[in-house]
């Protein structure tokens, strides 16, 4: 599911030029060579330091499309890297307390109060 970038309220990333995306890819992306490309591109194709309105690397208004496409991919490749994290987190939810393993410290506290 593509939006159009009229669709796209504002520019969303997680990513700034103070802390752009990293050669290694968050936890859970799978698609390492494909993050690395976006990461490499996404960090060439920044906002000039003097207006902050054109990319250094196309000297064209910012973002410029390279950027853009760069953006896209670093985003779903987050995306589905936190889908793959939701089922974990959700089955981990549903275990009752009850179920959960007796905490040790009920023991370690008699042993310390004797
Ligand atoms: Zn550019």
């Amino acid at each position: 599911m593509q939006l159009t970038r009229t669709q796209q309220p504002r520019i969303r990333s997680a990513y700034t030029r103070q802390n752009p995306p990293p050669d290694e890819p968050p936890e859970g992306v799978a698609e390492l060579t494909g993050w690395q490309l976006a990461a490499a591109q996404w960090r060439r194709h920044l906002p000039d330091d003097l207006l902050g309105v054109e990319c250094v690397a196309c000297q064209i208004a910012w973002p410029c499309d390279a950027w853009d496409i760069a953006n896209d991919i670093l985003n779903s490749s987050r995306d589905c890297a936190d889908q793959h994290d939701e089922p974990v987190d959700a089955t981990r939810e549903e275990v009752p307390e009850t179920l959960a393993p007796r905490p040790r410290s009920r023991y370690a506290a008699e042993t310390e109060m004797a």
